[in-house]
């Protein structure tokens, strides 16, 4: 594989200029909810498990239109909220029309996939820690790393299996936005590698392509091999280290700037590089950051697609997995 991908660690630091030029907002969502804390972890647990392959996910929460993940969360909130506790008994017997009514007001694709992982997530828990997420978080002494820490406990179920940790990235981050706990070595979280990052990252050109038949391909949508896949995505982890250090934000903070930078700004079809935008009414990225956005992508001028339409045309590499 050598070459065929490399990461341009100019293009990054150009990148992490603009980037650091903004702060991360977030606002807490659990504050509100007055149900126990390991409820609070069950449902953040269970959420990333199935949180994978969002594309076409979409839904409607009392009359609220969600897209994607946030259509997941926000179907499985209500559902706390109504007094699912998530105890790995129901869990593990959950049934497909059972699962299935969390969604009825909007689209789940892999359902019976995600199902299984909502099994086995269950299944898992009961058997290392009786039941408990507090228990996988206390056990793992709020260490991510190293031997006996979150990563590596976590990464036993199948569904955050992904060698990169994708997930549990996410849910790392997830579980310290909330302020529901505080991991010792949070600096040591790496970004959560998912198809959004992936594209910006080819996109801006942070990471480079040096095969043109490659190049073509991804452009085209076309199915890549498993070598290339992990290839690029190894890439764009390291590209997001480089943002990392040379930013000076934490890696859930990176993560955060650069999702809902894929999913608003640099979508798919019609990125926004430049005035007008057509994904305001949706966009995601102006209300988790402190960007005052004049109606153009906050990249504009350094990404390489913003004045390359080959670049453009670049997308994340088609490959069906479930680890992000
Ligand atoms: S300038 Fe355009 S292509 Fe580049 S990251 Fe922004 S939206 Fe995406």
């Amino acid at each position: 594989m050598d070459r065929i991908v490399y990461v341009d660690r100019d293009r990054c630091i150009d990148v992490s200029s603009r980037i650091k030029t903004i702060g991360v907002v977030y606002r807490r969502m659990l504050d509100g909810v007055h149900v126990d804390l390991e409820y609070k972890l069950r449902l953040l647990l269970y959420f990333t498990a199935i949180c994978y392959d969002t594309r076409r996910v979409w839904g409607y929460i009392d009359g609220v239109y969600y897209r994607g993940s946030d259509y997941i969360y926000h179907a499985m909130l209500k559902k706390l909220m109504e007094g699912e506790f998530f105890d790995t008994d129901r869990m593990r017997e959950l049934s497909l029309e059972e699962f299935g009514q969390w969604f009825e007001e909007g689209v789940l694709t892999r359902i019976d996939e995600r199902l299984k992982f909502i099994r086995d997530t269950a299944r898992m828990l009961e058997l290392f820690y009786d039941g408990m997420a507090s228990k996988l978080i206390e056990e793992s002494g709020y260490r991510l790393s190293g031997s006996g820490g979150f990563v590596d406990r976590l990464s036993r179920f199948k569904a955050f299996s992904d060698p990169l940790a994708k997930k549990i990235m996410v849910l790392a981050s997830l579980i310290e936005f909330e302020g529901l706990a505080f991991f010792k070595d949070s600096d040591s979280m790496e970004v959560g590698v998912d198809y959004h990052l992936q594209r910006i990252a080819l996109r801006t050109g942070m990471v480079r392509i040096a095969d043109r038949s490659l190049s073509e391909r991804i452009a085209r949508g076309r199915f890549v091999s498993k070598p290339i896949h992990d290839a690029i995505r190894g890439s764009c982890l390291e590209a997001y280290r480089i943002i990392i250090d040379e930013a000076g934000f934490k890696p859930r903070e990176v993560d955060a700037i650069f999702w809902n930078l894929g999913r608003s700004c640099c979508s798919i079809r019609r990125p926004s590089c430049k005035p007008p935008c057509i994904h305001s009414d949706i966009c995601s990225f102006t209300t988790s950051t402190t960007y005052e956005c004049m109606g153009g992508c906050i990249l504009g001028g350094i990404c390489e697609a913003s004045g390359n339409r080959d670049f453009i045309k670049l997308k994340e590499p088609r490959y069906r997995t479930y680890y992000y």
